[in-house]
């Protein structure tokens, strides 16, 4: 086969002769659901990368475009009767795109600059909320500012989330101790949780501490490096996995744990696999695994009210195969009615930062969610990612359907009461 120098791409060449071109992806993908149109589907994606690796495609902008309408909800390797990985292929184009200087002068900032520096992101997403919020009242919806101004569709409607006063990683010491531990975790944070919703490291750190282990949450914890690395960006994304391992790894752990869907599989997979970085000394688990596979935890817990459906994040269930676990969990607290949704696994629309680039078509995939929770007589939506849950919220606000969205940390920190010390 001719080819092109493509490094990225050949990387998983195996993966472009090992499709059968059967369209079976298709049906799985929520954005064929949506716009029914091939280049925006799986097969599509495969057969323009196949195309551009043997040199009968230019790595355009129409290419560029179309590698990154992705969600990388990973529905389409779940699907394919041949195993192959599109994820991997798609995030090797993006990377090839990358390296020929594709990523914009916004994207370079936030990936090399921004996302590196912990502390100046807090300031940061206060201001691009505020100019958001700004931008809201004082712009019209006008199709001729679009021209001038990078503005995405949908932009007035938009809810955008409360960043905290005080973030996550300002609100603990380094090390959480607890008399007679039985176990030392190192806990990831990730950045949704820090800047959006420390209240579920709170709820982390109370379940751990309650459960007699001491927490270490390393300083100078960087970004994990999802978004980077999920826009092609290899580089950036190495040197913050490596920056993380070597934290992490200097303290003796029994485990790490985190809270987030997309930081579980960067920590657990994608860094050795992915970007080759190396692994880390202890462990890596999602905290629904940790509570049921590795440790027995304590049921003492209090009853809470809460009639809950439970979302799968693509990257917990697909992405680490952990899909029991948190209804082991949900059917554990006591006063939790637990109401299974059809295709509770089917993607958010979501997609890390897909949903503020391609709003409407993000806003369609949702809208299925919502058509599968419809019926249900529930009152709360549980997840396991802050991703996830930040979509939910914004959509449940933009509808006024009164439902809550939760961490499932947070349930069983309410169920342990409020008498714990740390
Ligand atoms: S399902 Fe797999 S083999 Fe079939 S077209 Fe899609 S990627 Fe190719
Ligand atoms: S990862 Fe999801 S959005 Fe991307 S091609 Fe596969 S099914 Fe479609």
């Amino acid at each position: 086969m001719q080819t092109t120098n493509h490094k990225h791409i050949k990387e998983h060449e195996d993966q472009l002769l090992k499709c059968l071109k059967c369209g079976t992806c298709l049906y799985a993908c929520p954005l064929y659901a949506e716009l029914k149109y091939e280049p925006a589907a799986p097969r599509g994606r495969v057969a323009l990368i196949d195309a551009a690796y043997k040199g009968k495609m230019d790595l355009s902008e129409v290419f560029r475009k179309k590698i990154a309408f992705c969600l990388n909800c990973k529905s389409c390797v779940d699907a394919c009767p041949s195993g192959v990985r599109i994820d991997d292929l798609v995030l090797s184009a993006r990377a090839e795109l990358v390296d020929r200087g594709k990523l914009t002068f916004i994207e370079r900032f936030i990936f090399r600059h921004l996302l590196k520096r912990g502390r100046l992101l807090p300031p940061v997403a206060k201001w691009a909320t505020f100019m958001g919020r700004m931008a809201q009242r004082i712009l019209p919806e006008s199709a001729a500012l679009k021209l001038f101004l990078p503005i995405p569709e949908g932009f007035k409607e938009r809810i955008y989330p409360k960043i905290a006063r005080k973030n996550a990683r300002k609100r603990f010491p380094e090390i959480i101790k607890v008399k007679n531990p039985k176990m030392r975790v190192g806990y990831f944070i990730g950045c949704g949780t820090d800047l959006v919703y420390p209240e579920i490291a709170e709820a982390v750190i109370k379940v751990l501490t309650h459960n007699d282990i001491e927490v270490v949450i390393p300083k100078g914890w960087v970004c994990c490096g999802t978004s980077i690395y999920n826009s092609g960006d290899f580089k950036t994304g190495i040197k913050h996995a490596k920056k993380n391992l070597k934290l992490f790894n200097k303290y003796k752990l029994d485990a790490i744990v985190t809270n987030c869907a997309s930081c579980g599989l960067t920590l657990k997979k994608e860094y050795p696999e992915l970007l080759k970085a190396g692994k880390f000394d202890a462990p890596v688990y999602d905290i629904n695994e940790f509570l049921t596979k590795v440790i027995k935890i304590k049921n003492d817990f209090k009853p809470v009210d809460y009639k809950v459906t439970y979302h799968d994040p693509c990257h917990l269930n697909r992405g680490q195969g952990i899909k029991a676990e948190p209804r082991i969990l949900l059917r554990s607290i006591p006063g939790v009615k637990f109401t299974d949704m059809k295709e509770a696994d089917r993607c958010c629309g979501g997609g890390g930062s897909f949903h503020l680039k391609y709003y409407p078509t993000s806003v369609g995939v949702m809208e299925k969610k919502l058509d599968n929770m419809e019926n249900l007589d529930v009152d709360t939506l549980v997840t396991s990612c802050p991703g996830c849950m930040m979509r939910f919220e914004e959509t449940f606000l933009q509808k006024n359907n009164g439902k809550k969205v939760k961490h499932i940390v947070e349930l069983l920190a309410e169920a342990y009461g409020n008498k714990d010390k740390k």
